[in-house]
Order: structure tokens, then sequence, then C-alpha cells
């Protein structure tokens, strides 16, 4: 069928074969279809949506645009986590070498981080030297050896997605159920993984602003996962506020290393303000191993989890691995300057606008607005404050850390606009739930 035919059909709201999409597709990829036909049916598909096969069809096309990694010489269970993203998301960089830790293989291929939300190997990348571009025989034998190893994608894996995707910017066509499944899950089965678990975010810092629109992406990105033969479970964690103490590159890299040292942060309302990290690394970590079928229940894998950390044995992982992929931790860089933002009234801390708190941290070149931003690694936001707790008028809620004060003093202005404070305290069912709901079968 001629491109503009199969456009037509899927304008029409008609399904689509595994065919015409497969040949539209690799068509696209290989430069016989031009950006033009391309646009119009990403846009079809924005607005007629996919049906299940259909969905199927174009992850499987997209996987097999390139290669899939050839696992085979791992010897046991490969497992890997996908977070729908937010600020201060730093959980990977615990939960591979405490799963790790347990004798379960995290291959992990990671993003950059866009918009106001963060990625992995832009954390990692802070560290001194660390090499995120290793060749796929290394990507496999340094997690034989070590157990995980974080990457970036390459050029192999799943070309289509990183042809359409880039194209999906620039057409208002990312907001689409069907192309976001397809395009995470065909990047993540070509890790040549035995299972996953999806960490999938709700509120306002989050790509999906309500739990039903997050539980929705959840069952189809499982559909699709468990489609392929995969094991898949998927959390549904809250993203109402930043998780953690720290938002910036190598300021988070700092809060994971205090965490695998067993360290707390405790501020000044006696709370730790590591503890959702260490709690949803954790629990992330305990459906991960459980996943494997090494433990025979989830408290079990919680307490396996729990011992790889408070041990140094997690911690004896992740130092292995920045050596093995060339990071020097001891030269995690620091700010040259701190800027506080304090409190203008006093009471609760009722909410925060976390996008609107990324967005901030982009005017400190915290993140990339676009793809070929700079980031600056020190640069970030510590939090002091988060949802419920008190506030007196001149309490520090935010310290920006960043080495160009007039970028802090933006920011800072910025960041005044991001949370509100109530005269009385939080009624129980507006209380912060960390952790909403877990999926194990679609
Ligand atoms: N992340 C991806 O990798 N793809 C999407 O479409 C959206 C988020």
């Amino acid at each position: 069928m001629l491109p503009a035919e199969i456009i037509k059909k899927k304008r029409n709201g008609q399904e689509l074969s595994e065919k015409e999409i497969n040949d539209f597709i690799l068509g696209y990829t290989q430069g016989s279809i031009p950006d033009y036909q391309m646009s119009a049916l990403l846009m079809a598909i924005y607005f007629k949506g996919m049906t299940t096969q259909e969905t199927l069809s174009l992850t499987k096309t997209m996987l097999h645009s390139g290669i899939v990694v050839d696992t085979s010489s791992i010897p046991g269970f490969k497992v890997d986590k996908h977070s729908t993203g937010g600020v201060g998301d730093k959980t990977s960089l615990i939960l591979g070498p405490v799963v790790a830790a347990c004798g379960v293989y995290v291959p992990m291929i990671s993003g950059r981080g866009l918009g106001h939300t963060g990625g992995t190997l832009d954390k990692l990348e802070s560290i001194p030297g660390f090499n995120t571009q290793q060749s796929l025989e290394k990507f496999i034998s340094i997690t034989q050896e070590i157990g995980t190893c974080f990457i970036g994608q390459t050029k192999d894996i799943c070309p289509a997605d990183k042809k359409i995707y880039a194209l999906r910017d620039v057409t208002a066509t990312v907001e689409s159920l069907p192309l976001i499944c397809a395009s995470i899950m065909s990047k993540k089965i070509a890790e040549g993984i035995d299972g996953l678990v999806l960490d999938v975010k709700f509120g306002s810092g989050a790509f999906m602003k309500t739990t039903q629109d997050a539980i929705t992406l959840a069952k189809n990105l499982m559909a699709i996962g468990q489609g392929y033969g995969k094991k898949v479970v998927a959390m549904i964690t809250s993203m109402e506020q930043p998780l953690g103490r720290f938002a910036g590159n190598a300021l988070e890299v700092f809060e994971c290393v205090e965490i695998m040292k067993g360290r707390q942060f405790i501020g000044a309302d006696g709370v730790d303000l590591y503890e959702d990290t260490r709690e949803l690394s954790l629990r992330l970590s305990a459906e991960m191993i459980h996943l494997s079928g090494k433990t025979k229940n989830l408290d079990e894998a919680y307490k396996l989890a729990s011992d790889a950390l408070s041990s140094g044995r997690a911690l004896k992982v992740f130092e292995n691995m920045c050596g093995k992929q060339s990071g020097n931790l001891s030269l995690l860089p620091q700010a040259q300057f701190k800027h506080e933002v304090r409190a203008l009234s006093s009471g609760y801390m009722s909410s925060m606008q976390v996008e609107k708190i990324g967005v901030a941290g982009l005017e400190l070149k915290a993140g990339r607005a676009k793809t070929d931003d700079i980031i600056d690694p020190v640069s970030g936001v510590e939090f002091h404050k988060k949802i419920g707790h008190a506030v007196k008028s001149g309490d520090v809620i935010y310290t920006l850390h960043g080495n160009d004060k007039s970028l802090l003093e933006k920011a800072a202005e910025l960041l005044q606009k991001t949370y509100e404070i109530s005269a009385t305290p939080l009624p129980t069912e507006k209380q912060h739930t960390l952790i909403k709901e877990v999926f194990y079968k679609v």
C-alpha cells in the first residue's frame, strides 16, 4: 500500500495491519518515506489511537529496526527498571547495585534528561571520567563481572525510535499512549532482559498528572512486556513532591552514595530527607529480586535488598562499577555558591509544583530544555520541606547550588512560586503517599 493510503486508513480510524506498520516505519527509518508523511501518520495515530494489536506491531517493528542485545552469556535472571521520570528521581543508582549485590543481574540502558525531568546518564556523567558509552561487549562483560552496568542508547538499538522520537518532539505528537508505549517498551525489550519493573509516576512533576492516567499507561506498558513473554510489574508512585533531598546531577549522586553508606539527613522537622529515596529504591529492588524467582515472597526480597544496602555491599558494587566505567567518585564536584529561598508565611506545606521546580532547575542548567543544551553537573536544588511539614516564616524551603550567582537569583525567583503553605495541618487524606499501588497483572 502507498504511504498516503496508509495515512488515510489511520486518519479514517481503521486498524493498520502488521505489514502496513512495518513497511511504513522501516521505509521512514531507511529514508524512502519523508518526514512530512511520517508526521502525518503520527498525527493520525495521535487522534485515532491504536488497537493493542497495532501497538504490539509498532513495538515489534521498532524493536527489530535494530539489534536485540544478546545477554545469553550472562548466567541468570536479567532485570531492569524503567521510570517515567520526575524531579530528584535517582533510584536507579541505588537499585542497580542493591539488586546486583543480591545476585540478580541488572543490565541498564538509560536515557538523558529532557525538560523538567532528569536522566540517569547525566547523573552518572557528573562523576569525573564516568564513561556511559561502552561497547555492547564491554556492557555484557561488566554486567557479568560486577552484576550491573549503566550505558546510554547506542545507534544499533531501536534506530526507528530515535528518528521517530525526534520528529514527535517537534510535531506535538509525544503525548500519545500507543506511541509512548511502543517507544519505551521496544528499547527495554532490546536490552535482552527477562523481567522489568516499571515505576510509573503521577502528579505535578510527572508525565501523567493523575493516578488514573498513570494506571492506564502502566497497564498498556505491562501488556506489551507480557506479550513479549517478559515478567513485568508496575508500581504507581507519586511525583507530587520531588524525591529525596536533592535534584541536580552531582547532588543526586552524592545523595545516593550517602544512602549506600547508611547515612541519614535529618531535616528541621526531625524527618530523614533521604527516607523516600531509600524506601522507593528498596521497594523497587524487592520487586526486581522477587521477579527473578530468588525469593519465596516479597518480604523476603525486601529483606535481602535492605541487607545489601545496610551491609555496604551495594556501595561496594557501585564503587566497582564506577571503577570499571572509569569514574572517579572521590572527585565528585560541588558548586561554588548557594542561595536560599525562605518561606514568606507560616503554616504547613500543602502542595509543591514539581514541574515548575524542574523548570527552575533548567534555569540553573541542571537539566536541558533542548537535546543539545549543555548541563552544569554541580547545579541543582536542595529540598528542606516536604508536603505536610510545618513551616515558619523565614524557614529555608530550598537551597540552590550553582556556579553562576545571577542564575541562582533567577531560579530563586521562580522557586518562590512553586509551593503553597496552608494555615492548618493537612487532613489525613491529603497527606503525601509515596507508593499508591502495585500491579502484577494487566
Ligand atoms: N520516553 C520514551 O522513551 N519514549 C516516549 O515516547 C516517552 C517517554
